[in-house]
């Protein structure tokens, strides 16, 4: 049986949205809504649109989250605070809500469907594109985007061509390839004079070094701190959950340092990764704590003291592979140097990390292109006339939290709206 015919895309639209993911679906209704019977075609390469909505949160899609600032951000804070300015939470609830999906918020500060299912997200968006006539043309991966006669773009697919009058690109970074998004964008982007910042993993759970005494934790998980270094200086500093995996690492305090590491490690800038089981407190105070509880209860062994803490496990190899002491020996037992040892593998255990696990288990891309080649108030693009930009292909990554997809319904708010005002 032969293929069925891709949806016709026409040879010329008043806009053409290039990926139709979370920022680009955004973009097409915004820009539908702000120009009623303007023709607007949207293009996707992938044959569905909205694999990666589907399988974001865990199948839950963690739409937003209750607070966001530009803090939670990796990018340029000016820009990032202005963008959220203009489309916040609470117009993303809002605007939610106008789709018929209704929002509520974990104990976390995550936001997602009440329905518990990211289809509805992906249901509820492209509804509404076809509600307002935009075209969707699946099965068109875009090539190029060139400048045509008379100011207009052409963006040529893989089907012909489509001249508009404004292009906008959001065709996402280079996670999870399998879902359409391959980092082919920066390409079209940058033969249009555009740069690209070198791209990196980023929120991607972190693999060890083979053989290392951590693999046996697989499935066990506990709050820790984590310390990253480049070149002896520490660059990140974060608390939160850590998951052990049979490969290495991950939960969210992983996967938001990971960035930190990967940029480290790419810079050969000699990244280190430092747990802690003692967040906020250091050397120091932690050896204080040990002395105090040897005083008060001589015979506690040093996993019954850790236990509070992290499960019984996870305590007896940390202590056993960071310091090289028997963890059911009591503190009061220890001698000084092996005090020492105990009291630096509790909050400077240096964990070794490979590498990241790869592109099809990172969230999003850190890179990209740089917002100063953005006008903030429109996703214009300062290089390219009629150009703008969306989403992750921007170079400004957000922490694991909802932060991601808030940052491609805010940019693909401006960028529809300016499209249809001409700014
Ligand atoms: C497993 C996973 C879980 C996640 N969970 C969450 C979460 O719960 N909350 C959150 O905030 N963030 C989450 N993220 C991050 C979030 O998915 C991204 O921030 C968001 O999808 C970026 O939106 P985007 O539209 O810019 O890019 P994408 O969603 O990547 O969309 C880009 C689209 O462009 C298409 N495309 C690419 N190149 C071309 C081309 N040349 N021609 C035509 N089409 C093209 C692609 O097929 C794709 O459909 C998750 C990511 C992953 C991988």
């Amino acid at each position: 049986m032969s293929e069925p015919a891709p949806p016709p895309c026409p040879a010329t639209a008043d806009v053409a949205v290039v990926g139709a993911g979370a920022a680009g679906l955004a973009t097409a209704i915004f820009a539908a809504e702000a120009a009623p019977g303007a023709r607007i075609v949207l293009l996707e390469g992938a044959a569905r649109i909205g694999a990666k909505i589907l399988v974001s949160g865990g199948g839950r899609c963690n739409v937003t989250h209750d607070v966001v600032t530009a803090d939670d951000f990796n990018g340029v804070r000016p820009v990032v605070r202005n963008v959220l300015a203009a489309f916040g939470v609470g117009a993303t609830i809002a605007w939610f809500a106008s789709l018929g999906v209704d929002l509520e918020r974990e104990e976390t500060g995550k936001l997602f469907p009440v329905s518990g299912e990211a289809a509805t997200v992906v249901r509820a968006l492209v509804a509404r594109c076809r509600a307002l006539g935009v075209t969707l043309a699946t099965g068109h991966r875009v090539a190029d985007v060139e400048r045509a006669a008379g100011g207009a773009l052409r963006v040529r697919h893989a089907h012909g061509a489509v001249a508009a009058r404004r292009v906008v690109m959001a065709t996402g970074g280079r996670s999870l390839p399998r879902s359409g998004s391959d980092g082919g964008g920066w390409e079209i982007v940058a033969r249009l004079g555009h740069t690209v910042t070198p791209t990196h993993q980023a929120l991607v759970p972190l693999v060890l070094a083979p053989g290392s005494p951590f693999g046996a934790l697989a499935g066990v998980s506990h709050p820790v701190e984590l310390a990253t270094f480049a070149g002896g200086k520490l660059v990140d500093r974060r608390a939160g959950s850590l998951l052990w995996t049979h490969v290495g690492v991950s939960g969210p305090v992983v996967m938001d340092a990971s960035r930190h590491w990967v940029i480290a490690a790419a810079a050969r800038a000699a990244p280190e990764l430092r747990l802690s089981l003692f967040p906020g407190e250091d050397f120091a105070a932690v050896d204080r704590r040990l002395a105090a509880c040897a005083r008060a209860r001589p015979k506690l062994s040093l996993t019954r003291m850790l236990a509070e803490r992290v499960p019984e496990r996870a305590a007896a190899t940390l202590v056993r592979a960071g310091a090289a002491v028997e963890p059911a020996t009591p503190i009061a037992r220890l001698t000084r140097e092996e005090r020492r040892r105990v009291v630096h593998a509790l909050t400077a255990l240096a964990l070794p990390v490979e590498r990241p696990r790869g592109w099809n288990y990172a969230e999003i891309t850190a890179g990209g292109v740089p917002l100063a080649e953005i006008d903030h108030r429109t996703m214009a693009s300062r290089v390219v006339p009629g150009l703008h930009l969306a989403g992750e292909m921007l170079d400004c990554d957000g922490r694991i939290g909802g932060f991601n997809f808030q940052w491609a319904w805010a940019t693909g708010h401006l960028a529809g709206r300016a499209t249809a005002t001409g700014d």
